[in-house]
């Protein structure tokens, strides 16, 4: 392909992107300021390859510092935006450096004519921008996301195409006069640069939106209240678990806090939502990680015990019944104290449906309800 068909493909491209991403940044700017710092980078982007590809025109002194400056800015930019994606914020004050560390090698270059050591220093700095924003793709704070490695295989590209271009640089001493050499080996550069556009340019978008997928999942499972896991979510893993058909005994059971409507009447609905997040957390914090606490409704918790004895799964939800009793309320001064009634299923699930079982649990928590209050009983699954 000729050199003017690809830049003209590069900037196409660049220029596609930056406007979805300006529009993008429209929709989600104020949580997601990586957009606005993607659609910048990707303009100076272009505006560097449009003054490359005019460079027969530009006095020589210009060839040199205006792309070369617009091309550190845009992968500055990229830099940048790779920390605001990252949650590290973006430090726009560091941008010049690059382009310093150029304008401090290039001016005394450029008056001894020494045109290489200029196309070696941009390189270098390129190949060192574009290799920390793949470390900040591939750091750990966004481990889970997949779309991830597209964009550190994008700036790895451009990392190496940076590293292979100084040491063309380096093999051209003396040699290189003005001006990029029209020849096999810029066709390729601009090739590989159409590939990394493409590519910074979808992933960045995949990444954005798998991660907002990711976080309305996490929504769409939890409780908002509480934070734990609603009942959506626990009909889910209990269903799972019955889908197993396994020998392997599980316990499912049925919290109902006592009189909760008293809390309510006394200390008001905040009080009785404080209450509500305690006891959530308590729960959350004495069982197994392999457990699962859920809001059922209401003042209801549900608990999946996965792989318990019949002896652990009572041991369970005793020390859950005893630490209600003893958990201290904020705003209860006169020491009021909850209590809660359970039901407990323990078996293997055989025979028995999500919602069979779910009906045994909840009657044999109203047999607890209706001896007395803070207290287990078994569920007689049939
Ligand atoms: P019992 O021992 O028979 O379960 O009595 P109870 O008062 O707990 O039962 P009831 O079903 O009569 O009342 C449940 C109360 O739980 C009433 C309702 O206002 C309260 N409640 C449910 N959800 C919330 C909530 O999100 N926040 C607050 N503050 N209260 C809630
Ligand atoms: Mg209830
Ligand atoms: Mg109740």
């Amino acid at each position: 392909m000729e050199k003017f068909t690809l830049f003209c493909a590069n900037l196409a491209l660049l220029l596609v992107f930056s406007a979805s991403f300006l529009a993008l940044a429209g929709k989600f700017g104020r949580q997601q300021p990586f957009w606005r710092t993607w659609s910048l980078a990707n303009v100076l982007l272009a505006l560097s390859l449009g003054f490359f590809s005019i460079e027969a025109h530009l006095p020589p002194f210009a060839v040199f510092l205006l792309p070369n400056a617009l091309l550190l800015l845009g992968f500055g930019l990229h830099w940048n935006a790779a920390r605001q994606f990252a949650g590290h914020g973006a430090d726009h004050s560091r941008l010049w450096l690059p382009v310093v560390a150029l304008a401090a090698v290039a001016v005394p270059a450029l008056l001894n004519g020494s045109y290489s050591t200029v196309y070696i220093a941009t390189n270098l700095l390129v190949m060192v921008l574009a290799g920390i924003t793949a470390l900040t793709y591939a750091g750990k704070d966004l481990g889970g996301l997949i779309s991830r490695y597209g964009m550190v295989f994008a700036f790895v590209l451009m990392a190496a195409e940076g590293a292979i271009r100084a040491a063309h640089g380096l093999a051209l001493n003396g040699i290189m006069g003005v001006g990029l050499i029209d020849d096999i080996v810029l066709t390729t550069h601009l090739l590989v640069s159409l590939v990394f556009v493409a590519l910074a340019g979808a992933f960045g978008v995949g990444i954005s939106f798998e991660r907002i997928a990711r976080q309305q999942q996490e929504i769409a499972i939890r409780d908002p209240l509480t934070g734990i896991y609603n009942r959506r979510e626990f009909d889910r893993r209990l269903e799972l678990m019955l889908a197993a058909r396994s020998d392997t005994t599980f316990g499912v059971l049925q919290f109902d806090l006592d009189h909760f409507k008293k809390v309510n009447d006394r200390y008001g609905h905040i009080a009785g939502d404080d209450a509500l997040i305690a006891v959530a957390a308590l729960i959350r914090d004495n069982i197994r990680d392999s457990d699962c606490i859920a809001r059922l409704g209401g003042e209801e918790f549900g608990v999946l015990l996965p792989d318990v004895g019949r002896d652990g799964a009572i041991a369970i939800a005793e020390r859950i019944r005893s630490l209600v009793e003893t958990l201290p309320l904020d705003f209860a001064s006169d020491g009021y104290r909850l209590t809660v009634s359970a039901g407990l299923y323990h078996g293997t699930g055989a025979q028995l449906t999500c919602r069979s079982l779910m009906q045994a649990v909840d009657r044999s928590l109203y047999r607890s309800k209706n001896n007395g209050r803070n207290q287990i009983s078994f569920a007689e699954a049939a």
